[in-house]
């Protein structure tokens, strides 16, 4: 038996637990930060798996790292368990039906993402002991994905001071590793503060908060025809300053995301951000304030890591779905749009099919089409150390993700058998890493050399601290 088909077997010899442990976090959806059921399951299985525990890592109450293995290099797997608000589903069913009016939903599949990241820790810790080999193995259960970049507290604690290289994955219409695209990303608060006066008797005594926020937004609006078109700014106005139009506003509230390609980019584009809203106080004659709330790094790629990742997926070959999971996507396909199944392809590289319910392929090394412009906070973790991350299929081909459609397969035999397979691909992964030191160095050197000349400012400031 090879290497790989050793930690696969182990893979395979504990995946039922595992599918339980996804099945579990899918039935209670927790919001960001507030994981404490999901986190005390990961912290249940690392126990029971023999794995050393931090709990509260960072001083993060919902995150926790488990460990095995002695000397050579630190191979982290990272999972995620946080689930969205307001997308309670009803499991394997192809029609909108809550559970919970109201409830929170897992449609981002983040059940399976840690489950099958703590899958692949746990099957390459066992090969590890099995054949009596140096290397240790982490698990690092992150909290808050969705809302407050947790990976970048985490990161600022250094937690990742000694680890070489870093793994993980994401649920996905297909399975591959992509040329990572996903966008630094700065969230913050800008809070103006004016004066309050009788809007018809003494508006002349009045300062308005609200139209420093107005003006902020026309000055930000003006902005963007000079900016890099990779960029992407948006805001919401999170206190208008009350209801009342006969009083002038003394205070008000607007929140901001400004995301670009790049974290240096990102820095500036949010500096200048900065110096509209002091424009706006300006003109206004109101003071104002920035809060920065979260942020995240643009994730750099790691070309050695992801052909050694994809490698091991062309062995793996794809998920094996079989004509029942077959007949259950495409009864999911049925409630997406044409335009929504054809963007899955476009959005990897690939020519649109509307004859595939489940992805049978493994797409090429370095496809996509550069339209992943999400952020995630994995990017700040691949500033402070080499990282590679695959998508894996559990889910029909086109489902748009945070949606009820993808909660709904979230809990099904499609689910669990991508769990497993992203899980295999992840471990195989760090077998062959471990099995090849100069795959390692090699990865460092790539990474270095990207890093080269760049300082890495985390997006969030020393100052700023995580939700109680
Ligand atoms: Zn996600």
């Amino acid at each position: 038996m090879s290497n790989i088909d050793a930690v696969w077997a182990l893979a395979e010899a504990k995946r039922a637990a595992f599918f339980a442990l996804s099945d579990a976090i899918w039935d209670k959806p927790e919001l960001s930060f507030g994981e404490t059921e999901a986190c005390r399951a990961h912290t249940a299985m690392l126990a029971k798996e023999g794995f050393r525990i931090t709990e509260a890592a960072g001083g993060l109450a919902t995150a926790v790292i488990g460990e095995a293995g002695e000397g050579g290099p630190v191979i982290a797997f990272l999972g995620e368990y946080d689930a969205l608000a307001a997308l309670s589903q009803a499991p394997g069913i192809a029609a909108a039906q809550p559970m919970t009016p109201g409830g929170a939903g897992h449609g981002c599949g983040h059940n399976m993402l840690g489950s099958a990241s703590l899958l692949a820790a746990t099957a390459v810790k066992d090969y590890l002991a099995a054949h009596n080999l140096p290397g240790r193995v982490r698990y690092y259960g992150c909290p808050a994905e969705e809302r407050g970049s947790a990976k970048g507290f985490m990161v600022r604690a250094g937690l990742f001071a000694d680890v070489d290289v870093a793994i993980s994955w994401h649920p996905a219409s297909f399975t591959g590793v992509n040329t990572p695209i996903s966008l630094a990303c700065i969230e913050a608060d800008f809070h103006f503060s004016g004066r309050a006066a009788h809007a018809a008797a003494a508006p002349h005594l009045g300062r308005s908060a609200l139209d420093a926020v107005e003006l902020m937004n026309v000055g930000v609006n003006y902005m963007r025809e000079h900016m890099p078109s990779s960029a992407r700014i948006h805001y919401a106005i999170t206190d208008a300053g009350g209801t009342a139009p006969n009083v002038v506003q003394a205070r008000a509230s607007v929140r901001y995301l400004v995301r670009a390609r790049e974290l240096d980019e990102m820095h500036a584009l949010f500096a200048r951000v900065k110096k509209i809203a002091e424009g706006a106080a300006l003109m206004t004659e109101t003071t104002q304030r920035c809060a920065v709330v979260s942020g995240t790094a643009n994730l750099i790629g790691n070309a050695t890591l992801e052909r050694v990742m994809h490698e091991a997926l062309e062995r793996l070959g794809p998920a094996p779905f079989d004509a029942a999971d077959r007949a259950l996507a495409a009864e999911f396909q049925k409630t997406f749009t044409p335009e929504e199944i054809r963007a899955a392809f476009l959005r990897f590289g690939l020519r649109p099919r509307m004859d595939l319910p489940l992805c049978d392929f493994i797409y090429p090394l370095g496809g996509g089409d550069g339209s992943l412009v999400g952020s995630t906070d994995v990017g700040t973790v691949s500033w402070v150390v080499p990282t590679v991350q695959m998508r894996g299929a559990t889910c029909a081909v086109g489902t748009p993700f945070h949606s009820w459609q993808l909660v709904a397969q979230g809990k099904t035999a499609i689910a669990h058998k991508g769990l497993e397979h992203a899980a295999k691909a992840m471990a195989a992964t760090a077998v062959d890493l471990l099995a090849a030191p100069a795959l390692i160095a090699q990865a460092r050197a790539d990474w270095q050399a990207v890093r080269a000349g760049r300082d890495f400012v985390n997006p969030i400031p020393d100052d700023v601290m995580p939700p109680a």
